[in-house]
């Protein structure tokens, strides 16, 4: 029988909840146990997919084609959980199956409540991760304990372990200890409260994970412990890093927090072997050169929105045993600056996904500036499009050359609809998405740093390259180095003969992880450390332009 973990949240919002839950799925992996992890959003939206990412950060694909809340990155990242569409649900999708059980008269007359049918749904969801091969399922609640869209959830957990059995179940709740500068101490009211904001509903939570930017004494955890009815050794320290999240699982592993969470659910499983993730600390710790990869994108200013693509960068960064610096650079800025200024000191241009006309002249520039000065470029989705535009518009001639995105009634829609976006009116969950198969081409670089001819990747998007276009703008040298496997979509171009010019189609930033590097970004940072070596002077240009 699977075991449940429910991670909850308190006093403030972004406290790494979803960092902390994929440590706690790593930590037990570790042991050998098997995981599953999931989220429980309580915002309204079916999914994350129509929210901009100002708002909410990085719309993370599965393979399954749901898009998702960015801590499932994470879960990725750190464990071998497989996820899929049942791994985050929102309040919107809960309501959405409740209305549609009411409106198939499921509910046999009832008058339909949130208590039970709204918190019989959530719990069903929960129950959709258990199974015969699954040790422990780690349920995260988003939001933060005393919002009011957090209830029915909170509610839901409660009751679980009504249902699986107290022992079953494991409440953890990851609070913040603010320090006082004025008064020199650590403060434990603000956590005295929000347990006491759980315990009201009726969760007496087994752990506290405490945030704090100091250690904590043994009188603040005898404190805290007292106060909110944990033992002292339930109060785990998890003090902020200042140099990588990837310390968090390692810290938490000494603070205890395996060993309580084992002996509390009484699990079996081998002592916790994290050597190999030591081990890439280290190696994180101790690069042997440095690189610096400008991001051109709209929302470089919102710290999530690109968060896969960053966490990549590191990941090929560390296959070179290189410490990658990321210039995040607003495309909106090279318009009004000019790319020379602002992209002086890259080793390399990224450009990523995105949507709408904004910003989208900044991208155009940053690729001509890469493609002229031979610095290598990776277009990733919508920065495959700008590089396809920009090559049609200045290698190959066709003025005006677009993206029907941005210009409808352009004269050269090199970028157009795809065929099975023409009739679709709804916006959520209808772009081409989740993993879809490429077939590579002999001898292209892509197929040279895959190792492979056919990769599956992820994707996101409504418009392709089009294939009207294809000879004209092959002609002109731009290279087509992946298609779908019927030859029919156009996957990846790249420029024979730059140093490394390689724009893809699909995102593969979300199959990255820290010990398996994605193929890509592993070879357009071992470019850019080529450019680098032989550019002595980037990185004090780099200095030069940083505010
Ligand atoms: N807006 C583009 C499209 O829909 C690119 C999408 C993206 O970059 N994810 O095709």
């Amino acid at each position: 029988m699977s075991k449940h973990i429910f991670v909850t949240g308190g006093v403030v919002s972004s406290l790494g909840k979803g960092l902390t839950s994929a440590s706690i799925g790593m930590l037990l992996e570790s042991r050998g146990l098997r995981v599953r992890m999931q989220k429980l959003d309580p915002y309204l939206n079916v999914d994350p997919g129509t929210m901009s990412p100002f708002q909410h950060g990085e719309v993370y694909v599965l393979d399954d084609g749901s898009e998702t809340d960015l801590d499932l990155g994470h879960y990725e990242r750190f464990t071998s959980s497989p996820l899929t569409r049942d791994s985050n649900y929102t309040t919107g999708q809960i309501y959405q199956s409740v209305i549609h059980k009411e409106r198939r008269g499921e509910f046999l007359g009832q008058t339909v409540q949130v208590i039970p049918h709204v918190t019989n749904e959530i719990k069903s969801v929960i129950a959709k991760l258990e199974g015969d091969d699954v040790d422990v399922v780690i349920t995260e609640i988003g939001g933060t304990v005393g919002d009011i869209e957090s209830q029915p959830f909170l509610e839901a957990i409660r009751q679980y372990a009504l249902d699986a059995g107290k022992e079953n179940c494991l409440y953890i709740h990851l609070t913040l200890i603010p320090y006082l500068k004025a008064a020199g101490e650590l403060k434990t009211k603000p956590t005295q409260h929000s347990v006491g904001l759980l315990r009201q509903i009726g969760i007496q939570p087994d752990v506290l994970i405490c945030r704090t930017e100091r250690p904590l004494g043994r009188d603040e955890c005898a404190k805290i412990a007292l106060f909110c009815n944990v033992p002292v050794e339930a109060v785990i320290e998890e003090r902020d890093k200042d140099f990588s999240v990837y310390e968090v699982p390692v810290s938490l592993l000494d603070h205890g927090l395996d060993a309580l969470i084992v002996r509390n659910l009484r699990l079996r499983g081998g002592e916790p072997e994290l050597d190999h993730w030591r081990e890439l600390l280290h190696r994180m710790r101790n690069p042997q050169r440095e690189v610096t990869i400008a991001v051109v994108g709209k929302y470089v200013e919102h710290r999530d929105a690109y968060k896969s693509i960053y966490e990549a960068l590191d990941h090929a960064g560390l296959a070179h045993r290189a410490q990658v610096r990321t210039l995040r650079v607003s495309s909106e800025a090279v318009e009004r600056e000019g790319p020379e200024k602002l992209l002086c000191g890259a080793d390399g241009v990224l450009v990523p996904g995105g949507f709408g006309e904004r910003g989208i002249d900044g991208k155009l520039e940053a690729v001509r500036f890469a493609r002229e000065r031979g610095v290598p470029l990776f277009g990733i989705c919508l920065g495959m499009q700008c590089a396809v535009v920009e090559f049609a518009r200045n290698v190959a001639g066709l003025e005006a050359a677009n993206s029907t995105e941005v210009d409808k009634d352009t004269p050269h829609p090199v970028i157009c609809l795809l065929d099975e976006q023409r009739q679709v009116t709804d916006k959520g969950g209808t772009m081409r998405l989740g993993a879809q198969p490429a077939v590579l081409r002999p001898g292209s670089r892509s197929a040279e740093v895959y190792g492979a001819e056919a990769v599956a990747e992820r994707h996101r998007h409504r418009f392709e390259m089009n294939n009207a276009y294809r000879k004209q703008l092959e002609a002109h040298g731009l290279a087509i180095a992946g298609t779908s496997p019927d030859g029919q979509l156009v996957e990846i171009v790249e420029l024979p003969g730059h140093p490394w010019f390689v724009a893809v189609q699909f995102h593969p930033e979300f199959k990255s992880q820290p010990t398996r590097p994605q193929a890509l970004f592993a070879g357009f940072v071992g470019a850019a450390l080529r450019s680098h070596a032989a550019r002595p002077n980037a990185g004090r240009a780099v200095e030069a332009v940083q505010p």
